[in-house]
């Protein structure tokens, strides 16, 4: 699958809508940490327009730089030009990866996570980490940073192709389940299967169906990228009323297709609890009480990308005394950032550890986010004495679901 526009044209393009007017600085989590104008959006932005018009080479420092941006897109947010920076940051990444291609141990890293073999593979190796050395939330090796974020991957079941609908049918949605929602978050997996029927909703979940690309995307690996969407846009050529993803971050990777390929899917695409929470009846489910303190964390690609912020809110208010609260610090990125977590430990860790402290200061018994690499993230700085439980909404709510 090619290019639909040149990336240099189009990084030039982008770039010149900047005005250079620095209002969103102090709305970027790196900048914050490290105040230097390198680690700001308009720094990047110079830094690609450089490096687009052949000013300057594909540097170390330069490839550093744009490698820390965690593409949590806060800066396009608050843009008074509207500065595209999500496509410029996915263009330059991409540019700069042809003449700097990434190294061994980070491709291994998404081939692991992305796919099933190199799924078992990983968790062996987390396994076999387990075993030598104990774990620790702050590890900066690759590996042992896996091990610290990485769940004991579930047996691989097969899932069915389809299910029908609980009561009278409203419509037919199919699932993306995505590869590391296959592997880590049966939980997740296992809601979705059990929700999205009792909403009425025909399930399918099509057959060929791999990873959403999302990782290879960050890293700047397009061509890699753009086969996967291929892939997907096949496996989902009859896509029903809806496509739901049960992560955020596959979404909100599938949602930008058309942009990637040039080719849209040709339905909406809908995070799973943004999803329930709309079709699921308000009233008269029978879930059990919970007199917990829920913290909600939002994930930029809720928010940001998907721009539907609130889901998990209106999705868990139907449970019988539950108390929800937003983190006051969702307007920054944790720092979990697809593969960031495990290439960046500084910042990931550095971004991560304010909105634990919120979590204790504020009570959070519980926390819920919908996504996956959030959640992984969080958990590993939270360290397993924390007692607090991090799930996604709608495995909250499916737990709370009685006969
Ligand atoms: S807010 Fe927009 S126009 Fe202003 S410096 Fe940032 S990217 Fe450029
Ligand atoms: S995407 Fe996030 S980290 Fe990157 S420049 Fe924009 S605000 Fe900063």
């Amino acid at each position: 699958m090619t290019r639909p526009l040149d990336i240099r044209q189009r990084i030039l393009t982008i770039a010149d809508r900047c005005v250079l007017c620095g209002m969103c600085l102090p709305h970027c989590p790196t900048y914050r940490l490290a105040q230097e104008e390198t680690e700001s959006p308009r720094g990047r932005i110079s830094l690609a327009q450089a490096l687009a018009a052949d000013r300057l080479p594909a540097s170390a420092g330069l490839a550093n730089h744009l490698d820390h941006c965690l593409g949590c897109r806060a800066c396009e947010a608050v843009c008074p030009s509207k500065v595209a920076y999500g496509t410029l940051l996915r263009d330059s990444r991409e540019l700069l990866a042809q003449q700097r291609p990434p190294g061994l141990p980070a491709r291994l890293a998404r081939q692991a996570l992305t796919t099933k073999g190199g799924g078992r593979l990983l968790t062996a190796a987390v396994a076999l980490q387990r075993h030598l050395h104990p774990i620790k939330a702050g590890s900066t090796g690759l590996v042992a940073r896996a091990a610290a974020r990485l769940p004991a991957a579930a047996p691989s079941t097969a899932l069915p192709r389809q299910l029908p609908a609980i009561g009278p049918q409203r419509g037919r949605v199919t699932l993306f389940v995505g590869c590391t929602g296959r592997l880590f978050d049966r939980q997740t997996l296992a809601a979705a299967l059990q929700l999205l029927p009792l909403a009425g909703l025909e399930l399918i979940i099509p057959p060929g169906q791999g990873c959403c690309g999302a990782l290879h995307t960050h890293a700047g690996e397009g061509e890699r990228a753009r086969q996967l969407a291929a892939t997907n846009l096949q496996a989902f050529a009859d896509p029903g009323d809806a496509i739901v993803a049960i992560t955020s971050g596959c979404a909100a990777t599938l949602s930008d297709y058309e942009e990637m390929t040039g080719q849209a899917l040709s339905a909406p695409v809908r995070e799973l609890s943004d999803l329930l929470a709309e079709q699921l009846p308000k009233e008269g489910l029978p879930l059990a009480p919970l007199s917990k303190r829920i913290a909600i964390h939002e994930p930029c690609s809720q928010t940001r990308v998907l721009r539907r912020p609130g889901s998990a809110r209106r999705l868990l208010e139907r449970i019988p005394g539950i108390e929800l609260f937003e983190l006051a610090s969702n307007e920054l990125c944790c720092g979990a950032s697809g593969s960031h977590m495990l290439t960046q430990p500084a910042i990931a860790d550095a971004l991560a550890q304010p909105k634990l402290a919120e979590l204790h200061e504020r009570g959070g018994e519980l926390l819920v986010t919908t996504n996956i690499g959030c959640l992984l993230h969080l958990k590993a700085n939270l360290g397993e004495a924390s007692g607090v439980e991090l799930l996604h909404p709608a495995a909250l709510l499916a737990r709370q679901l009685r006969p």
